[in-house]
């Protein structure tokens, strides 16, 4: 997807805040963090850019609802997102690149903002590493594979560690 270079000096320096309220533009961000996430409700962010003299500070949130496989039975998993942030880039540190987040860039003696990995690097803030479509599922049996959510498998292990039901998927899905 492209990325959205904005000259800093666009910017007044009293900041500038920028809406984001396109559904498609939000599902492409999540699913650029990772194919499987789904919207699931309308999602709403602004971001506030203020240049300063030695980088640029941002501020903004975001709300909505994100569907993902559940980490241990695979059907859908909601999550609410309400995330707020704060955060200072310092021009310093992003002129050397490979200390840079890829937020901001120096270029024909512009310093340019790159407004989408903002948010990118936020969504991955806002996001849990295990999303469950419950906290108690039980995941997938770990001798038939049978999502026991569903139905109780004939191999009695139903409450098995859901653990090690995870465990058991990965071999599974090896084959
Ligand atoms: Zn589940
Ligand atoms: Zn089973």
């Amino acid at each position: 997807m492209q990325e959205q270079w904005l000259p800093i000096s666009d910017i007044p320096v009293q900041g500038r805040e920028f809406y984001f309220k396109d559904n498609q533009e939000w599902s492409g961000l999540w699913k650029e963090l990772d194919p499987g996430y789904e919207i699931s409700s309308d999602m709403n962010g602004v971001l506030t850019i203020l240049p300063q003299k030695l980088g640029v500070f941002f501020k903004g949130s975001f709300k909505g609802r994100v569907s993902s496989p559940c980490f241990r039975c695979l059907e859908p998993g909601h999550i609410d997102i309400d995330h707020q942030f704060e955060l200072f880039e310092d021009f310093d540190e992003n002129r050397e690149e490979h200390l840079g987040t890829g937020i901001l860039k120096f270029e024909n003696g512009h310093w340019m903002v790159n407004i989408r990995q903002v948010i990118r690097e936020q969504l991955s803030l806002a996001i849990p590493d295990k999303i469950l479509c419950s906290d108690e599922c039980p995941g997938l049996c770990p001798v038939c594979g049978e999502n026991i959510n569903k139905s109780l498998c004939q191999c009695g292990s139903a409450t098995g560690d859901p653990r090690l039901s995870v465990l058991q998927q990965l071999k599974v899905k090896k084959k």
